[in-house]
């Protein structure tokens, strides 16, 4: 093994220690853009989940009984000490995940922000004194930390995945058993040593790391003791995770898959689209719950738009997120590019017409070309599915009442993107979006002071921003009678 990280940890953290599983048992982190094989981590199951639960359970008390302005200095210094080290978070992140450096050092920034921002709004959590019914009562709301809570989070954001369910955890007083994806621990496990310097005390912070999350998530899932499941990952297995959350009635939130439209209206900044679109579509490999999924361009300014695309699509740069330069990696997995394949080729076979890439590329592994598709209609497959892959078809579009309907024809509604210059007209499409999040003449919405989250199959919840710290909040009236 020749790959180095000064955070590189091979070992679970549980209550506030370095642990292998019980059986002894590993499996190997492979490098998805060369193959090489990167570290070895614990393959936990359920015991030492139960003992993350358990260690979770007895931080509890001690952690929630803090002053809200005491934990936030400690969540500030693990912000302070992530930034510090941002270079070989971004080094490690890159080598398990395969995203360009770039975009790594991006997302230490982004994870980081949810740590600085819910350590401040974590002193906000105000109740309510509220006016009774008669003059001898006191009504009060408290906002009162949840308890347990486990975050299942997935590969295509190693760090801010984490964060963003972490950080309004332990900010409110909440204490947490993390799931990483079973591809991207070593980003997990490197946030957990942070923390530790950071002052976070045992067990408030616990980090299992497993190649069987079923059994896993079973555990957390079943636990009494968890009060609050959030998990962000595919819409099968959050499905799953919330029916198994009922036994118990556990509080969830879920950011699961989306279908987002991208649609270019006929007075459309052209040139501004187009920046939107690179953006939203082919970052991280076109790997994220939001990335464009299909675009809706309307019929007039179709091929002036799919031109000016593809000159922008054709400078992008494929090769291992380490190299300088590289504007795309490798996408997560074999399985990933077959998916990909698939859904491009059933789509020929109904007709789309390939502008641009439309194969596997020439460096072979899991790398895709990136992809153009024209004459793409909603009803074909890459329209219908998420792709999570590099690919971009056009649709074309009559008005903003076709894009609205072939819109929201869908059953996700995580995010949409909406280009055009009338104000009138982008206020009122928006509206009609049923969709959580609607960016207008812009490619990249997400931030730790705005709402993300999505509607109908798409999620339960809001993560960041002031309405993402109610997650980890019960309300507890009290009634003072006799005054
Ligand atoms: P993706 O397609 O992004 O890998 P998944 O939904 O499979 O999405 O994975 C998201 C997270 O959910 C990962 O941490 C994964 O290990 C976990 N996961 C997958 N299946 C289960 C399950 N049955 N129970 C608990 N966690 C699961």
């Amino acid at each position: 093994m020749t790959f180095s990280n000064s955070l590189l940890r091979q070992l679970a953290f549980i209550n506030g220690k370095w642990q292998a599983a019980n059986s002894g048992a590993t499996y190997a982190i492979n490098n998805p853009a060369t193959g090489e094989h990167i570290a070895d981590v614990p393959d936990m199951g359920a015991t030492e989940t139960q003992l993350a639960i358990e260690a979770a359970e007895r931080a509890l008390p001690a952690w929630r009984a803090l002053a809200a302005k005491t934990r936030s200095q400690i969540l500030k210094r693990w912000f302070d000490l992530i930034m510090a080290n941002q270079e070989d978070l971004a080094q490690l992140m890159t080598a398990e995940q395969g995203k360009p450096l770039a975009e790594s050092r991006g997302e230490v920034a982004y994870g980081a922000s949810f740590i600085e921002w819910f350590a401040e709004e974590g002193k906000r959590a105000y109740g309510d004194v509220i006016p009774g019914p008669t003059p001898d009562r006191r009504l009060i709301a408290l906002k009162q930390p949840i308890g347990v809570t486990v975050a299942i989070t997935p590969w295509n954001f190693p760090i801010a995945m984490i964060t963003r369910k972490v950080a309004p955890a332990l900010a409110v007083g909440c204490t947490s058993v993390v799931k990483p994806a079973g591809v991207t621990p070593l980003c997990a496990l490197a946030l957990a040593e942070l923390g530790k310097q950071a002052g976070l005390p045992d067990g408030v912070l616990n980090i299992i790391t497993s190649a069987h999350a079923s059994v896993v998530g079973e555990v957390l899932t079943q636990s009494p003791i968890v009060r609050k499941l959030s998990f962000t990952g595919s819409t099968p297995v959050g499905k799953k995770l919330m029916a198994a959350c009922a036994d118990t009635v556990k509080r969830v939130s879920l950011e699961l898959g989306g279908n987002a439209p991208f649609i270019v209206l006929e007075d459309a900044d052209l040139d501004a689209a187009v920046v939107g679109a690179l953006a939203s579509k082919y970052r991280n490999a076109g790997q994220t719950c939001v990335c464009a999924n299909r675009f809706l361009v309307h019929e007039k300014i179709y091929d002036a738009f799919a031109e000016k695309l593809q000159a922008a699509v054709a400078k992008l740069v494929v090769g291992n997120g380490a190299d300088e330069g590289t504007t795309i990696g490798p996408l997560i997995n074999a399985a990933a590019v077959d998916k990909v394949e698939r859904l491009v080729n059933e789509s020929i076979a109904a007709g789309a017409h390939v502008a641009m890439g439309g194969a596997r590329h020439a460096l072979g592994g899991s790398f895709y070309q990136p992809t153009v598709l024209l004459n793409v209609s909603n009803d074909m497959p890459i329209a219908q599915q998420e792709s999570f892959g590099p690919v971009a078809p056009l649709i074309r579009i009559r008005d903003a009442d076709h894009a609205v309907a072939l819109a929201n024809d869908t059953s996700a509604g995580l995010a949409a993107y909406l280009y055009g210059r009338n104000l009138q007209q982008l206020w009122s499409v928006a509206e009609r979006l049923e969709y959580g999040m609607v960016g207008i003449n812009e490619g990249i919405i997400s931030n730790e002071m705005a709402p993300f989250g999505g509607v109908k199959e798409s999620g339960l919840g809001r993560e960041g921003s002031k309405y993402g710290i109610d997650e980890y909040l019960e309300t507890q009236y009290l009634c003072l009678g006799g005054m």
